[in-house]
Order: structure tokens, then sequence, then C-alpha cells
């Protein structure tokens, strides 16, 4: 389907991503998903190319790309079909470094930032804990000031990237908590190198997003240098607040991609599955289902590029984005759900691409604000805004 959003140049560097995917990343993908985590030669490999670094600044080596650039890498991640791997390029990528390029000063541009846009530094974004993950007013890891240090405690969990980090942006209690809207004054992001004492990390098995690598991390008077401070002090709940909504955007590209992905792949298994003589392709209860999710897929798809313009727009479009994540996120859950289902027991094998997408899908209506979250926060915006009232309209 033709679209306004994408020139000529986009539709080229298409081709090029996918290209290489599907030469040099997917033939790896499932060995991967085994061993727990994407393997060091993945992340120099995309950092050669400058993917890692699209959308950020030319100062850390980024590529300073419009933002369709970007949903043109994203879709063509999630239409590889691993949900892993699609996790951890776009933490790395578009979320932990996303908070240095953003509010990041020079020296975390050049320490932190610089080396991960090249793919030298792996990262990943610590905010969740065993206590608190939808509500950031509950976070407890604190950062004490002493010195030219700051002391951190507590346990973060649900990392990805977490096992292979080498730093991490961690969400800390600077201040007290409590405090003005939301109750979640008093949080700053800090930057910590996984290597220093008193960190341990131990892997999370989860039901899919199996090469992500999810770690919980225990931090133990860790001493952090003050200057690894991103942003303002006591900052962090904004730039949380901001961050959110790049996230949830990705997460519903990356949702369109998983769910083209599934659906190419149950309409090969229906073109070539012969069932009492005929192939399943040619069932109009099938086709129909098809043609559903084909229509739901193409419309779900211009909602979440016209999110994407009006992200580049320079607003903050928090209830679009929601919308987007919303509507991906569940859509590709149902493509995937339609996927296992009609290719039968071929689907229900572990190893079958209708398992992984099915595994995969389900995380992310949970990561990045679950659809419950969103919808309340669609809802509530929708029933605040002004309107006639009810009893005028009776009149
Ligand atoms: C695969 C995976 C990867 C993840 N990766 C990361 C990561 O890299 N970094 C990180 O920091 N976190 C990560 N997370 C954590 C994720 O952000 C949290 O799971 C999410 O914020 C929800 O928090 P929680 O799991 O603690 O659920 P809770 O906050 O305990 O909520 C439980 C459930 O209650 C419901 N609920 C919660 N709040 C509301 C509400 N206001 N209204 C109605 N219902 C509500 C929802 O159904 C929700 O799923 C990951 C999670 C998953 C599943």
């Amino acid at each position: 389907m033709k679209s306004p959003y994408f020139t000529l140049e986009h539709e080229a560097f298409r081709a090029e991503v996918r290209a290489f995917l599907d030469a040099e990343v997917v033939p790896h993908a499932a060995r991967w998903d085994e061993t727990g985590s994407v393997p060091p030669e993945l992340w120099k490999s995309l950092g050669r190319r400058g993917w890692l670094g699209l959308a950020h600044p030319k100062e850390a080596d980024g590529g300073a790309r419009d933002l369709f650039t970007s949903v043109v890498f994203l879709e063509e991640l999630g239409r590889t079909g691993f949900g892993g791997l699609r996790a951890a390029v776009s933490v790395h990528a578009y979320m932990a470094t996303h908070y240095l390029a953003r509010f990041g000063g020079p020296e975390l541009v050049r320490t932190h930032l610089a080396p991960a846009v090249r793919g030298d530094r792996v990262s990943a974004l610590a905010i969740t804990e065993p206590g608190a993950g939808a509500d950031l007013s509950g976070l407890s890891v604190t950062a004490e000031r002493v010195g030219d240090r700051f002391v951190v405690d507590g346990v973060k969990s649900m990392v990805s990237n977490g096992m292979t980090a080498d730093f991490l942006v961690v969400a800390v209690r600077t201040g007290p908590a409590g405090q003005g809207p939301r109750g979640a004054t008093g949080l700053s992001l800090l930057v910590v190198d996984t290597d220093l004492p008193g960190i341990t990390r131990v892997r999370q098995r989860t039901l899919g997003w199996r090469s992500a690598g999810t770690a919980a991390l225990t931090f133990h008077s860790v001493q952090v240098p003050a200057d690894r401070v991103v942003g303002r002090l006591d900052h962090g709940f904004y730039y949380l607040m901001r961050g959110l909504q790049l996230e949830r955007l990705v997460a519903a590209v990356l949702a369109v991609g998983g769910a083209e992905r599934a659906l190419e792949d149950l309409c090969a298994f229906l073109r070539e599955r012969s069932v009492a003589g005929s192939v399943l392709a040619g069932r109009q209860a099938l086709v129909h289902r098809i043609a559903d999710l084909s229509t739901d897929l193409a419309a779900t798809r211009q909602l979440v590029h016209h999110t994407a313009w009006l992200y580049e727009q320079g607003g903050l479009p928090a209830v679009e984005c929601s919308m987007a994540k919303l509507r991906a996120t569940e859509l590709a859950c149902r493509v995937a759900d339609a996927s296992l289902q009609l290719q039968g027991s071929h689907g229900y094998m572990e190893e079958s691409s209708a398992a992984r997408a099915h595994r995969d899908a389900r995380a992310a209506t949970i990561a990045a604000g679950p659809s419950e979250v969103l919808r309340d926060l669609i809802g509530r915006d929708r029933l605040n805004r002004p309107g006639t009232p009810a009893s005028a309209r009776r009149a």
C-alpha cells in the first residue's frame, strides 16, 4: 500500500535493512532465543551500519535521520518475527540511549552514548522493581548523595538486556516520594556501569522475548560518580513521561512489523496446506479471517504512522502514542493467535514461528505500559474533554 509518509529513500533503506536481516540475522535468531541473549557481533554489526543511532545526534556519531527512517528500521526488525531480538535492539537504540541523547550532558554523550551508537557498549533501561511497575510513584531504589558520589541500593527487575548490558539508565529515588503531581517527584535517572562493585544480576526466565536477556539487578551500596545523573536531579519523572511516549510509539511500530510477519507466515501455510483434497486457502471461512486481519492491520498501520508523524511535528502526542500501542500490540496478539490456531498442531509446536509469535506478542501488551493503563489514559482524556452537557442536549 502506498503511503504519504515514505519517500523513495525510505523504501531503498527498507530493502537494505530487510536484506541484511534476512541474510545475517534471521538464520541465527532461533539460536539466540535458546542462549538467551543476542551476541556482541550483532551490536557491532548494527553499529557499523549506523543503525543503532539513526535518530541520535551527529555529536554522538548518530545519523540524525528523520523519524520515518527509524519507523522503517523498526518495522523491519519487527518483521523478523523474533520478539527478543526486537526488544534487545529497540531498548538499546530507542529507550535507554534516548535519555542520554535527549537529556544527557556532553560528557555522558561522549562516554556512554557514542560507544552505544557504535555498538561497542550495550545499554538497558531499569525502571521496574519487584514492588512497582506501572506506578512510578512506588519506585524505591535509592541513590543517596555522599560526597562526589551517589550510593545506590535496591533491586530492579524485568530489565531487558539486563544480562548483557555494559551500562544501565536507572530510575532512582533521590528525594522523598509522594509529593507533586502523581506523587512521583524525587526521581532521577542515573547512568550506572554494570561492572561496578556491588551489582549482581540474575536471569529471569520469561515466556517470550527469550533472547532479550531479561534480568533482575541488585544494587548493594554501589558507588556511582555524581556526574552520571542524566539531565537535572529530581527531574526523572518528567524525563520518563516524555521517554515513555517514544517507547510506546516504538512498541507500536514493532508490533505492526510482528503482526505483518505472523500474517505472512499464516498465508504461506494456508496456501500450501492441503486438507481433504484442497488447500486451506480456498476455504471461504478462512479467506474471510484473513480479510479481517488484513483490514485491521492496514488500519492500525495508518494509526501508527500518523502518530509517528504527529510525534515528529514536535508535540508530545501522549494519547495517540497510547492508542497506537494499545491497538497495535493487541492486534499483534490476535494475529498471532489466529496464526497458531489456523496452523493446527504445526503452529502449536514449541519451535514453530506461530508459537514464537504467540509468546512474543503477549509481552508487548504489558511492557512499556500495560493495556489497562493505556485504556485508563485514553478514556479519561476523552471523558475530560469539554463538551455540551447531556442535559443541554436533551433540551
Ligand atoms: C517482557 C518484558 C520486558 C520488560 N522490559 C523492561 C525493561 O527493559 N525495563 C523496565 O524497567 N521494565 C521492563 N518491563 C516491565 C514493564 O514495564 C512492567 O511489567 C509494566 O510496567 C507493568 O508493571 P508490573 O509488571 O509491575 O505490573 P503491575 O504494575 O503490578 O500491574 C499488574 C497489572 O495490573 C493492571 N494495572 C496496573 N495499573 C493499572 C491501572 N492504573 N489501571 C488498571 N489496571 C492496572 C495491569 O493489567 C497490569 O498488567 C518489562 C516487562 C515485560 C513483560
